[in-house]
């Protein structure tokens, strides 16, 4: 599993603004992940059942949307007001393809997704696999050293 640290170290750097992670399945059934203004504060709920992949994923998709939508987002308690910032289900299908926001946010997803897989070797000495992802991307979107500059200076 990953370390929750580093999620909860890099959403704010992407989302733009303090965002509080909670690791429990999102109140509305089906969803593993969801965005929320609760009276101005971010909120991402994320199921703490998924694969890594999966919450990778989806963090970053629920990033993007307090990164672009926090002003359209709806607290817990007010879910039917705004537009719903969480479509996907286990599969990764995205149920409401048509919506706008959906899209935005994937597109950003990927932005972040290839940032991370290239950069993620510079930190082959402190980890593996997606934790080096979450490492790099704390730089995003600045250039990352390689070692061998560490070496250099
Ligand atoms: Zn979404």
């Amino acid at each position: 599993m990953i370390d929750r640290n580093l999620f909860e170290a890099l959403a704010p750097k992407l989302a733009g603004r303090p965002v509080l992670i909670r690791w429990q399945a999102p109140y509305l059934t089906n969803f593993v992940g969801y965005a929320m203004n609760q009276n101005g504060k971010a909120i991402i709920d994320i199921d703490p059942n998924l694969i890594d992949e999966e919450t990778y994923r989806v963090f970053l998709h629920e990033c993007a949307h307090i990164k672009f939508h926090f002003a359209l987002l709806s607290g817990q308690n007010e879910a039917h007001k705004a537009p719903k910032s969480e479509t996907l289900n286990y599969y990764g299908q995205v149920l409401h393809d048509q919506n706008p926001i959906e899209t935005e946010a994937d597109k950003q997803v990927e932005k972040w997704k290839e940032y991370g897989e290239e950069n993620a070797w510079k930190f082959f000495y402190q980890g593996k696999g997606i934790d080096l992802c979450l490492k790099a991307l704390c730089y995003y979107p600045f250039p990352i050293p390689g070692p061998w500059d560490r070496w250099h200076s």
